[in-house]
């Protein structure tokens, strides 16, 4: 076997360690930092290393003749990307980024890069599939880290909203033993002697609990077989989830307004730096209501094809161009352009509605919410007209028999969201690790 000593105490290293963003900082004489090999330069006598730790970057300067010769060397040596310990002095300089550099005194390499496979500098032109394929390793750019930077601000602000809204964080199966919603396309699993399928959603189960505990929300992963590949959809995606009890969908829509205004917020305070990296300009959002009726008039004045009981994706677009840096909230939808769940309404003219919205960011749908259902007979009614047989629908229409209140919900994709705000141009920009028709691995 072959054995492998860590080289260094890392109990002693995160006591003393400094980060190269706090190196710019403190006052510091001596430093300890560890990092990656972000670039190497040589002039002559002296070699540049920029290392990147995960708050930045920052030079190392090493002389010929003024650092020890065996330093010289390793430094000469070392490859882009391989992982290192620096130990040095920190030296105020005019040339260098950010005015400080470091001349070391002791250099480690704990791991050495390979020849790359991909260009992972910041001006990298690799193609999205080959950076996909080596994933881990695209992450080690800056720009890229921004994108994941940022989602992690998305997700603990829905955190904070949502609590602070007085909601419950819930945990949803993700095997289920029927089709919950009907519609898309499910992947099926084998469960012992069963066949079971992958969840496409949490609905029913947050409407139940939120029949019993009123608010309740949920980051949850949902699955679909959807065979069309698109840059807006995954087959594995993220969505920010909320049910609430005692509400119409005007209740819901304003929860979600303020949500994603409260989670932009926290993204312009907290991601100053990657909005920058990203060349992003966000604004916090303003929102804006309109009935279907009035995006169909909008669509024929600006000829913009509408979508039969649906707005297609021209039409979103043409929100987002219309309503720059706004929320917008399409109401009163086509009950015929909803699913079974939705809530009837009666419109002014006798037209069959709905209480289901959809919500339009940057020209892109981010969410589709809406008062559900909670009368039994009148979800048997609904099912029947879409086609769908109640007796595949049992359980979940038994669960509002026993003192189930009116209820509205949303859920809004975190991977949609996440690339409208950067402004991505794939949705497989924004996950880690996609799941796409093609993809599986990494
Ligand atoms: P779309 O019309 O964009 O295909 P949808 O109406 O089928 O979406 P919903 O079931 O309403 O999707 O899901 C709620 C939200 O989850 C959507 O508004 C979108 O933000 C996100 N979402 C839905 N499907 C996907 C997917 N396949 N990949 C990534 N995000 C998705
Ligand atoms: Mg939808």
């Amino acid at each position: 076997m072959t054995e492998y000593k860590n080289p260094i105490d890392f109990v002693e290293l995160s006591k003393k360690r400094s980060y190269v963003k706090d190196v710019f900082s403190e006052k510091k004489e001596k430093v300890e930092i560890v990092g990656w090999v972000h670039d190497i330069r040589a002039l002559g006598k002296i070699k540049f290393l920029v290392l990147r730790d995960i708050s930045g970057i920052i030079q190392v300067t090493a002389v010929k003749g003024y650092v020890s010769d065996e330093i010289f060397e390793k430094i000469s040596k070392v490859s882009r990307e391989s992982v290192v310990y620096i130990k040095g002095k920190v030296a105020d300089s005019k040339q260098a980024p950010g005015g400080k550099e470091i001349i070391p005194e002791e250099f480690l390499e704990f791991a050495h890069a390979e020849d790359l496979p991909i260009d992972v500098s910041d001006f990298s032109k690799t193609e999205l599939p080959k950076r996909l394929d080596y994933r881990f390793l695209d992450l080690h750019r800056r720009k890229i880290q921004a994108i994941f930077k940022i989602q992690s601000t998305l997700l603990q602000a829905y955190h904070e909203f949502m609590t602070n809204e007085g909601a419950l964080e819930a945990q949803f199966p993700s095997i289920i033993g029927s089709s919950s919603e009907g519609g898309t396309e499910l992947f099926e699993a084998k469960y012992f002697e069963k066949k079971a399928f992958l969840s496409q959603s949490c609905q029913l189960y947050k409407q139940m609990l939120a029949c019993s505990m009123e608010k309740v929300f949920a980051v949850f992963t949902v699955w679909r077989a959807e065979k069309h590949n698109t840059i807006r959809h995954l087959n594995e995606a993220r969505q920010f989830d909320y049910e609430q009890a005692f509400a119409d969908e005007f209740v819901v829509m304003d929860v979600l307004g303020r949500g994603v205004q409260f989670m932009v917020k926290k993204v312009l305070e907290l991601n100053k730096e990657d909005l920058n990296l990203l060349e992003v300009k966000l604004e916090i959002p303003k929102t804006k209501y309109l009935t279907f009726a009035e995006v169909v008039e909008l669509c024929k004045k600006h000829k913009v094809h509408v979508g039969k009981d649906d707005l297609s994706g021209e039409s979103e677009k043409m929100l987002g161009e219309l309503f720059p840096e706004t929320i917008v909230f399409v109401h009163d939808w086509p009950l015929a352009g909803k699913t079974f769940y939705i809530m009837p309404k009666e419109g002014k003219n006798g037209e069959e509605l709905s209480r289901g919205f959809d919500v339009i960011y940057k020209g892109m749908e981010i969410s589709s919410g809406g008062q559900r259902i909670h009368l039994p007979e009148l979800l048997i009614e609904r099912l029947k007209v879409k086609g769908l047989n109640p007796k595949d629908f049992k359980a979940y229409i038994d669960s509002f028999r026993f003192g189930a209140p009116p209820h509205s919900g949303f859920g809004i994709g975190l991977e949609r969201l996440t690339m409208l705000i950067l402004g991505l141009n794939n949705i497989r920009e924004a996950v880690l690790f996609p799941r796409d028709r093609d993809r599986l691995t990494p």
